[in-house]
């Protein structure tokens, strides 16, 4: 008959003091874990007194030093973006208005609703998130100024 002893993981989580009701009762009839957890008590107790290492230097600085900047490829891209669109509405507005006015006096209540209960939905959604992105920003800036 083979005995199961205790791992060297469960052995260390057992110096811990993470252990379950089983290992416990196998460590108070088992010399060996006994054994075992007494010599890895030893060495923790060893490491405990051992005076940290230091640096002379601030390894963060250093580390922060070496990390390449991120800067957007095309950073002027989105506020293109946004003129073209915003001249491509005007364009529509101008060169179809009438049209568009007529089609939508002629549309009928549920298409009108159709169209726009997505749109409400959609824009809910968007000022729900730059709501919690807020939040968390505001979160972030009292965490710093906690640190500091
Ligand atoms: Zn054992």
């Amino acid at each position: 008959m083979t005995i199961l002893h205790l791992s060297e993981e469960e052995i260390q989580d057992y110096t811990d003091g993470l252990s379950t009701a089983g290992q416990q009762a196998h460590v108070a009839a088992c010399a060996s874990c006994k054994l075992r957890i007494s010599n890895y008590q030893s060495l923790f107790s060893e490491l405990q007194t051992l005076d940290r290492p230091a640096f002379d230097f601030d390894l963060a600085t250093l580390v922060l030093a070496q990390l390449p900047t991120a800067k957007a490829q095309y950073p002027w891209l989105p506020a293109l973006a946004a003129v073209l669109s915003v001249i491509f509405c005007a364009v529509i507005a101008l060169c179809y208005g009438s049209l568009i006015g007529q089609f939508i006096k002629g549309m009928s209540q549920i298409w009108l609703l159709i169209l726009l209960c997505p749109g409400a939905i959609l824009l809910s959604l968007q000022a729900l998130h730059l709501y919690q992105d807020y939040q968390s920003k505001l979160t972030e800036i009292k965490l710093q100024d906690l640190a500091t």
